[in-house]
């Protein structure tokens, strides 16, 4: 047990927060601080070199050796390269430690070997890291000992973007100028910026250390290649908010405060559906904020498991059969003041602001709904979307009842004159109800959709970094706005242009409205028919980043260059190949060094069996026919581990990487399907004591 301790004590204790800084820095160098975050802009050098020792003497004070520019390459997780405060000691061989302006602000990692999808030769590849003064710097505590982080952006030294943070910055900024732009039409002059809010709830699955030492499929895919389903799954839907396991809950507590003191606001925790899945989820906050806490909760997560003897596995898909772990992406947009542009607001002109602000937003997640797909895809998410789980791959909005039925209304009139509300309709209405998630209608099944305030996207992966889907969601608005705006600035009689264009947008756009069944195969049917994408592979989506739409979206608003899309697609297919690779060679280990050498042994005891049987006179033509059993699978094995070792060496002999990653999926992962099959079988007849590996049933149900 750890000592008691009090939350609002340990709260932000690691974090260099604005309270340290405004205690610690002489006014005016706070004062330009503040600034600075607000409104962009660079520190001056003397207030950068005050901030930096600052900094530093705290960091010390509390037990820092290092410092490190963290920062999240195009690998999905963060990077950090460690230096230590030490300087050269004085003549008399005393340490000074030392940390100036230029140290804090500008990193030069030779960080060369992260994916760069060709932007970087390597004769100059030398990437930097620039403070993001936006996220708060941090102490990590780790084997290491302690550590002072901050987070920074990555660049080339052309200065393309090396990293997630730079794009979500930059789409930050647009979205915030076009949004302003929709406020001022509604007579607000005082806000200075709208800032997208993010809440993500983390899904994660927990195994024991010991059995997951035993899977070379968990340790080197994060997922299980092999596996015959456990005796019991999830249907009897017990452990979804059921009572928390001691040992889970006492790894839970370590991680609350270990996310606490970083000032992570760790505050929802309960069991999800399939067994030991589990689901964490934060209070909002500034999206890059989100982006980069997020990230500390997945290392948090994976820390703390190993502490109580466990493994959490991020991974989207740890065990066939079961639900899979995604994250909802909670968004929203709200002004410095403090109006939530999501929220229907209480007067007729915050209803119509709202209202403007969801066409646009129908607008543009129609227009877009193959990048928002794409900005949700990674490796492992393939598992889930448009592969009869949740949610589907086809982008849908679902609005609830009573705001379908204003948006249907709208269409057909013009006019919203009535609203539902449970059941009743009030007809003659002014202002629109607070549309409050209703517990009945929620639909869970739905990729976006609105609750209340805020948008829930729900496609995320679970292993993957939000900074995309947030990134895309911020650049597809940002477009709406502004070209609502360009419109609706010009117009003569704004009150009527406003009315129109709501109409307008809501009409065209109506068809990516749905608030049935995600999940049934009608759905798919109808998609079709509306003509909304369902791209089903994070490599078919891939492309979707340079079709002329997308470079055009992002370049209008700087938040990608067509070389930097362009690179970022060829990520993609490098990323998948080489994933798919590892499991691939992952099963080939296990099938040839462990599967097929246990029912090896297990046939040669079944056949001894079967001639004593016979030996002493008794029927075996049991013993015979389980044999028989056995040996058929077994051939299948081996055959099929002869095409996928085949179907390995083709992949490796491609230089194209889109050709490549292509391979993978066609070939090779179907290859690996055909090995696991007939292994998945023989786990269900053969004797446990052989079987080498441990099962579903272990693996889900002993921790
Ligand atoms: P669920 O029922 O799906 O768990 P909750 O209402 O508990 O949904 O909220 C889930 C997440 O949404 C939390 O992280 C919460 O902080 C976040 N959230 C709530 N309001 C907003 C908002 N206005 N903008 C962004 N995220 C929000
Ligand atoms: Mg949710």
């Amino acid at each position: 047990m750890s000592a008691v301790f009090n939350v609002e004590e340990i709260f932000a204790k690691n974090v260099f927060t604005l309270g340290k800084m405004k205690e610690r820095l002489p006014k005016n160098v706070y004062q330009e601080v503040v600034k600075v975050m607000n409104e962009g802009g660079e520190l001056s050098k003397a207030a950068a070199n005050v901030v930096a020792k600052e900094m530093k003497d705290w960091a010390v004070e509390n037990g820092a050796t290092h410092y490190t520019h963290w920062f999240q390459p195009l690998t999905g997780i963060t990077a950090e390269k460690h230096d230590a405060f030490v300087a050269h000691p004085d003549e008399e061989g005393r340490m000074l430690t030392e940390f100036s302006g230029k140290e804090l602000i500008k990193g030069e990692p030779d960080a060369s070997s992260f994916p760069s999808g060709g932007l970087r030769a390597t004769f100059e590849a030398r990437g930097y890291t620039a403070w993001d003064i936006t996220s708060p710097a941090f102490l990590k505590e780790s084997g290491c000992g302690m550590t002072l982080c901050i987070p920074t952006a990555f660049c080339s030294y052309t200065g393309e973007a090396l990293d997630k943070k730079t794009p979500l910055l930059r789409s930050m900024q647009a979205l915030s100028e076009q949004a302003l732009r929709i406020v001022r039409l509604f007579g607000d002059k005082e806000a200075t910026k709208v800032t997208a809010s993010v809440g993500a709830e983390q899904e994660y699955f927990l195994v024991d250390k010991d059995l997951y030492m035993q899977r070379t499929d968990l340790m080197f895919a994060g997922r299980t290649l092999f596996g015959a389903p456990a005796p019991k799954g999830q249907e009897m839907e017990d452990h979804y908010f059921g009572v928390i396991r001691e040992r889970v809950g006492a790894y839970m507590k370590d991680l609350n405060e270990e996310l606490w003191k970083l000032g992570v606001t760790a505050k929802t925790q309960h069991n999800e559906v399939a067994p030991a899945q589990h689901e964490l989820a934060p209070i909002y906050e500034t999206a890059n904020i989100a982006v980069d806490h997020n990230q500390l909760v997945m290392e948090a997560m994976k820390r703390v498991a190993i502490r109580h003897g466990m493994r959490c596995l991020l991974h989207e898909k740890p065990y066939a059969g079961v639900n899979g772990s995604g994250k909802h992406d909670n968004w929203s947009i709200t002004t410095d003041s403090g109006v939530n542009l999501l929220d229907p607001g209480d007067t007729p002109n915050a209803n119509i602001q709202f209202l403007l602000v969801l066409a646009c937003i129908m607008k543009a997640v129609d227009t877009h709904a193959d990048l928002l797909r794409q900005s949700a895809s990674d490796v492992g998410n393939d598992h889930r979307l448009g592969a009869n789980e949740a949610p589907p791959a086809i982008i849908s909005i679902f609005l609830g009842e009573q705001l379908e039925d204003v948006v249907n209304q709208l269409i057909e009139t013009g006019e919203a004159t009535s609203v539902k509300e449970g059941g009743r309709l009030r007809t003659g209405v002014k202002t629109l109800p607070d549309f409050k998630k209703d517990a009945t209608d929620r639909n869970r099944t739905s990729p976006f959709a609105f609750t209340g305030n805020k948008f829930e996207f729900r496609m995320v992966g679970s292993a993957d970094s939000i900074a995309s889907p947030n990134t895309t969601l911020n650049a597809i608005v940002a477009e709406a706005f502004c070209e609502a705006a360009d419109r609706l600035e010009k117009a003569d009689d704004l009150e009527l242009a406003i009315h129109d264009l709501i109409k307008e947008y809501m009409s065209e756009h109506q068809r990516i409205i749905f608030n049935g069944n995600g999940y049934a195969p009608e759905w798919v049917e109808e998609a079709e028919r509306r003509g909304l994408p369902n791209i089903k592979s994070m490599i078919e989506a891939a492309s979707t980043l340079t079709t002329d739409k997308a470079v055009k979206l992002f370049e209008k608003f700087r938040i990608f260059t067509k070389v930097e899309l362009e690179s970022r697609e060829e990520i993609i297919y490098e990323t998948y190949a080489k994933t798919i690779n590892i499991e691939a060679l992952a099963m080939i280990d296990m099938a040839g060094k462990q599967i097929i050498p246990a029912v090896v042994k297990y046939s040669k005891n079944l056949a001894d069996t079967v001639i004593a049987v016979k030996e002493a006179g008794a029927d075996a033509s049991m013993q015979q026919d389980l044999l028989k059993r056995v040996s058929t699978r077994l051939a299948a094995m081996q055959a099929a581990l002869t095409r996928l070792k085949q179907a390995e060496e083709e992949a490796s002999a491609i230089t194209d990487a889109r050709e490549q990653a292509f391979f993978y999926k066609n070939t090779v992962k179907s290859a690996m399907e055909e090995l696991r099959t007939p292994a998945d079988e023989l786990e269900m007849i053969v004797d446990k004591e052989i079987w080498p590996i441990p099962t579903y049933g272990e693996l889900m149900y002993e921790i």
